[in-house]
């Protein structure tokens, strides 16, 4: 049984703190990533798209980040686009913006046929239902729709309703996006240099990178054969080189896993697609070493140490640092 933890933040592990009870606190996270996102957005942009929006239930108001535009505005306009922005999609319905972050403990629940009740406040992990109208293909019969579910809680998702997505300010804020043709070796250069920053927390941090959690971050550094505790103004040219492909090769490998699965099956793809993060105690698919974790507060990092440190186990120095 998975233990009630707090949910993770997007923000780097600098000044987190060990678990009371020390072992993982996400050992098998599915908090959706860039590539998880980019699956849903996917998936949304085919089923979505042409789509009249038929009604917005609000269940769980404090998920409602915004006033005005009112989530009833959307009603009677149509799905123009969906896009992904980091980690947070947008359904653009006719220049209105339903923004959606899951965070932590947020999915979506895809219907074909949508139900008809309305969606109400109450015990139910039903955050908000969007129920659509099929216009655009007739032939194919039902109400499609999709429920924005957040289980536990500690309400983290967010959802906005907006003008222009930019207008929401940790979209206006977020950093390069990792994937974006424009991303080059250099890109990744620049936001190294000057930091005195462990290289995973500088991974995760939305406004730096956009998209990359604590999963990928693991995921990545242990395909660039990185310890997650480098400090990222220090990595030599070679490590840039090697951190920058491992970045492309972990997302676009993931993306593309994440290609045309139905929303309910994008969380099973993810855990079985990965090396390290959330394999504590297993082999190293590498070198057969044992996977290790170091654990915080409201997260855990895995890595190998043959591959990523030298050999050496890492100690939570910080912690010590932190309880002088
Ligand atoms: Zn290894």
């Amino acid at each position: 049984m998975a233990r009630v933890v707090p949910p993770v933040a997007v923000r780097p592990v600098e000044g987190a703190q060990r678990h009371p009870n020390g072992s993982a606190a996400d050992r098998l996270s599915t908090v959706p990533e860039l590539p998880e996102v980019e699956g849903l957005v996917g998936f949304l942009r085919e089923h979505a798209v042409g789509c009249v929006v038929a009604r917005v239930d609000v269940a769980a108001i404090n998920v409602l980040k915004t006033v005005d535009p009112p989530p009833t505005s959307l009603a009677g306009l149509t799905v123009t686009g969906v896009a992904r922005h980091g980690k947070w999609i947008d359904l653009d319905v006719d220049g209105l913006h339903l923004v959606v972050h899951l965070a932590k403990a947020g999915w979506l629940r895809w219907y074909d046929q949508v139900p008809d009740r309305v969606a109400r406040p109450g015990r139910t992990p039903i955050a908000l239902r969007v129920a659509l109208d099929r216009v655009a293909a007739p032939e194919v019969a039902g109400s499609p729709g999709f429920d924005l579910t957040e289980a536990g809680t500690r309400k983290r998702m967010a959802v906005h309703v907006v003008r222009d997505p930019q207008q929401v300010p940790a979209i206006a804020s977020l950093g390069p996006d990792p994937l974006d043709p424009a991303f080059d070796r250099e890109a990744l250069a620049t936001i190294l240099r000057g930091r005195r920053t462990q290289v995973k927390g500088l991974l995760r941090q939305q406004s730096v990178l956009a998209g990359v959690g604590n999963a990928y971050s693991d995921e990545v550094l242990h395909v660039a054969r990185l310890s997650p505790y480098a400090l990222a103004a220090t990595l030599t040219d070679d490590e840039v080189d090697r951190l920058y492909a491992a970045l492309r090769g972990v997302l676009t490998e993931a993306v593309v896993t994440s290609w045309g699965k139905p929303a309910a099956e994008l969380k099973d793809a993810k855990r079985s697609a990965m090396r390290v993060h959330g394999r504590t105690g297993q082999p190293c698919p590498v070198c057969g070493d044992t996977v290790r974790e170091v654990s915080f507060a409201d997260s855990s990092l895995q890595y190998c140490p043959t591959c990523q440190t030298g050999g050496k186990p890492l100690a939570d120095r910080r912690l010590s640092r932190l309880l002088k």
